[in-house]
């Protein structure tokens, strides 16, 4: 049976360190990093999330700023918010929550944003910089799956990756990440043809998908690392259940290591958030990040 890869556990510790770092920040150069985040709507996950953000942004010693504004908010008032934000100096990471509302342009709002603020690392300057291999804030959720892949298999250089989905949120940036660390990538996804001889190469399979199960465990190469980034809300047995990208009953069963779904990569999104909010008031203020 594969290790269970604790993403709950290992996001508490680097949020311990987040809090530590802080701290130093505080007492050794008078900067308490601050993270503002911008609701637009009532979109009730996005309001969970948000609510999440400001919580543990202030648990690990931050400023915090939630600015909640109506659905029918127009473009033109989003990007003053943003302009406003991004001239004040007390903020120094800016995570404006997506979906936007149909009237918003989102790219529109997402490049308005100080890429030097970008703690979403969704900016394209910030996406150019990481293909580039220089110093960029990353997009959360492939920073913290590539965290835990490495607290698993330490050096990654070299093996094979396979990272199924394409989107800017999650599937490029990750296999942008993983090219850093040396492996060698292949991005799956949905126009790729026999999806299971490709993740069957895999030493380590990162699934972005949104599909319910879809990876199953005669998919996986004996041993392999399996970090499942899928959530989705099914129902079974009658009850609402949570369930990720990869059928983990099957999947467990082959993987030497793999991510459950909740508790896997979930509680890594928002503690990398708080890593880029130190990382981006650091950088501001011309000081070092400390390394996590
Ligand atoms: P997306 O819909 O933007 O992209 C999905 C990708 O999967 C696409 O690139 C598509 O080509 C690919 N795909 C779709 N069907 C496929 C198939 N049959 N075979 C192979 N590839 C296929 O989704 P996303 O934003 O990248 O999110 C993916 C999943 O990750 C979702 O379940 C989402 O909820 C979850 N997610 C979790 C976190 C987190 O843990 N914090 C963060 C972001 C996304």
């Amino acid at each position: 049976m594969a290790k269970l890869i604790d993403g709950k556990a290992f996001a508490e510790g680097l949020r311990k360190r987040i809090a530590g770092a802080v701290s130093t920040l505080k007492a050794e150069h008078g900067l308490t990093p601050g993270l503002a985040v911008v609701l637009v709507g009532e979109d009730p996950a996005s309001k969970v999330y948000v609510a999440n953000k400001a919580k543990q942004t202030v648990e690990v010693g931050m400023n915090s700023w939630e600015h909640k504004l109506p659905a029918d908010t127009s473009e033109s008032d989003l990007l003053a918010l943003v302009d406003k934000l991004n001239k004040d100096s007390s903020v120094h990471g800016i995570l404006v929550q997506m979906p936007l509302p149909k009237q918003i342009d989102s790219a529109k709002v997402l490049n308005a944003i100080d890429p030097a603020k970008d703690v979403d690392g969704f900016h394209v300057v910030n996406v150019g910089r990481l293909s580039t291999g220089q110093e960029a804030l990353v997009a959360c959720t492939p920073t913290g799956c590539v965290m835990l892949a490495k607290d698993v298999l330490g050096d990654l250089s070299g093996i094979n990756a396979v990272v199924i989905g394409r989107s800017n949120i999650v599937g490029k940036p990750v296999a942008q990440l993983l090219l850093a660390e040396n492996c060698t990538v292949t991005i799956a996804h949905s126009k790729s043809k026999d999806l299971p001889s490709i993740v069957r190469q895999a030493d380590l399979v990162i699934a972005a998908v949104g599909r319910p199960e879809m990876v199953k465990g005669d998919w996986i190469k004996p041993g392999a690392t399996v970090i499942d980034v899928g959530i989705n809300r099914i129902e079974r047995d009658g009850k609402a259940k949570l369930v990720g990208d990869c059928d983990f009953a099957s999947c467990e069963k082959v993987a030497g290591a793999i991510t459950p779904v909740p508790g896997g990569v979930g509680p890594m999104t928002i503690a990398c958030l708080l890593y880029n909010t130190v990382k981006a008031a650091s950088a501001i203020k011309g000081i070092k990040a400390p390394a996590m």
